[in-house]
């Protein structure tokens, strides 16, 4: 792969961001209060109301950023590129229309495009809750961003 790709870490204590559509919010609610004794051995954040809604329902301390129709999706996404979120819920409304559709493609492609585990439904989310990583460091190969920028500055 030369140096076209950088080894991240995703620690073992996890950057979990937690979303969920409106008509999904009570199964994220209901989902987190299931998991939350592996929940909060990691670190919590989320869309505001969503992050709101988990804390008060369930006591996990959740940082909350702006809605997601206000921005919040996209916050997540730059915490994404900052490597500063690395694991992310998200219970997607498929039935609805949303006002913030292209912030959610936005979301969905920098989680693919920096390798970020992503889990858009309740078997989704369990098979990643339970897997073997959760207690432990996962390496992964990232797109070498300094590595692009030189090489795009020095050919376009
Ligand atoms: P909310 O945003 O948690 O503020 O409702 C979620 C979303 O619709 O992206």
């Amino acid at each position: 792969m030369g140096d076209n790709f950088i080894t991240l870490t995703i620690g073992k204590q996890k950057n979990i961001a937690l979303i969920a559509h409106d008509n999904k919010k009570a199964d994220l609610i209901a989902w987190c209060e299931t998991n939350k004794e592996i929940l909060k051995n990691h670190f919590l954040c989320g869309t505001g109301t969503t992050a709101r809604m988990i804390t008060d329902r369930t006591g996990l301390p959740v940082r909350g950023y702006n809605s997601g129709p206000l921005g919040g999706d996209q916050q997540i996404g730059a915490k994404i590129v900052e490597g500063k979120v690395d694991f992310i819920i998200f219970f997607s409304d498929p039935l609805t229309a949303q006002p913030h559709d292209p912030d959610v493609k936005a979301l969905l492609r920098i989680a693919q495009v920096y390798d970020i585990p992503i889990a858009n439904n309740r078997a989704s989310a369990d098979f990643m809750i339970k897997s073997q990583y959760m207690n432990e460091e996962y390496e992964h190969e990232i797109i070498n961003f300094q590595k692009n920028i030189k090489e795009r500055s020095q050919t376009l």
